[in-house]
């Protein structure tokens, strides 16, 4: 018997960080495979992927989503990697009919791009429950305090799946600057300004002060922290979806090639 269908799902933010994790084994892949041993399990997963950046909303309706290969320069094993999991359409139809402040639309060519499949290889190595995407708008790119909120109020209509056994998972990374990294050292030591920004982001969400993470440019170092806004916006997702009186615990704290942020936190 399958438990806790019937109580409200947590939500998870996780920061993925490169593809390399699909193949290493560090205290950031066990986080996630304690989760996928802890958690209650999900009838469906939905992804909110910092990898999937669309003019509008878009919402995967297809019955077996691809696995997307959208990297290069790694390994040949990691190209050779599948994630062979169930889509879930009527999932998706039930989005699309629960969000009122946008018109989101379905997709049938996307799939699974690594936001999702390479977290979830270690979540649930089993691929034997169906994922779907959800992309982000990304018709303005450029930062405003109402571009965050637009997003955010978009995030709160998706609360409903949560009852319905859906696991919600927003994938991206809190800090996350390519531009300076030096991709063959993983454990490079952090830069004063990623610790610090992380480590306010952590206060913020502890004190549940959401109008300061979505007014982010106000914190130190927020212009190298979040250069783009794609891989900060999933958390905001997660954010919303936070009733008043839920915990939020952080699942795992780190950096990776030193201006990566692997923090990562469960609510509910
Ligand atoms: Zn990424």
């Amino acid at each position: 018997m399958e438990k806790n269908n019937r109580k409200k799902m947590p939500v998870l933010f996780i920061g993925h960080g490169s593809p390399m994790n699909l193949i290493l084994k560090n205290q950031f892949t066990y986080s996630l495979s304690r989760l996928g041993e802890k958690l209650p399990r999900p009838r469906a997963i939905l992804v909110i992927s910092a990898h999937w950046l669309t003019p509008g909303t878009y919402v995967a309706c297809m019955d077996k989503p691809k696995t997307i290969h959208d990297f290069y320069g790694f390994p040949e094993e990691l190209f050779e990697m599948e994630y062979p999991c169930q889509g879930s359409p009527d999932d998706a139809r039930l989005l699309i009919r629960s969000v009122k402040k946008t018109q989101i639309k379905c997709n049938n060519d996307w799939g699974l791009d690594h936001a999702s499949w390479a977290i979830l290889k270690h979540i649930y190595p089993g691929a034997d429950i169906p994922v779907f995407e959800m992309s982000l708008d990304y018709s303005f790119n450029e930062w405003h305090p109402k571009t965050l909120r637009y997003h955010y109020d978009i995030a709160s209509e998706l609360a409903i799946l949560r009852d319905k056994g859906v696991l919600i998972i927003g994938s991206g990374n809190i800090v996350h600057n390519l531009g300076i990294i030096d991709f063959r050292n993983i454990g490079a030591q952090t830069y004063d300004w990623a610790a610090e920004f992380d480590n306010m982001v952590k206060i913020n969400l502890l004190n549940k002060d959401h109008g300061s993470l979505i007014d982010y440019q106000k914190m130190n170092g927020a212009a190298l922290a979040v250069p783009t806004l794609d891989h900060y916006l999933p958390m905001i997702y997660v954010l919303a979806l936070r009733d008043e009186d839920e915990q939020l615990k952080f699942t795992y704290e780190g950096f990776q090639y030193g201006s990566i942020s692997m923090r990562s936190f469960q609510i509910g």
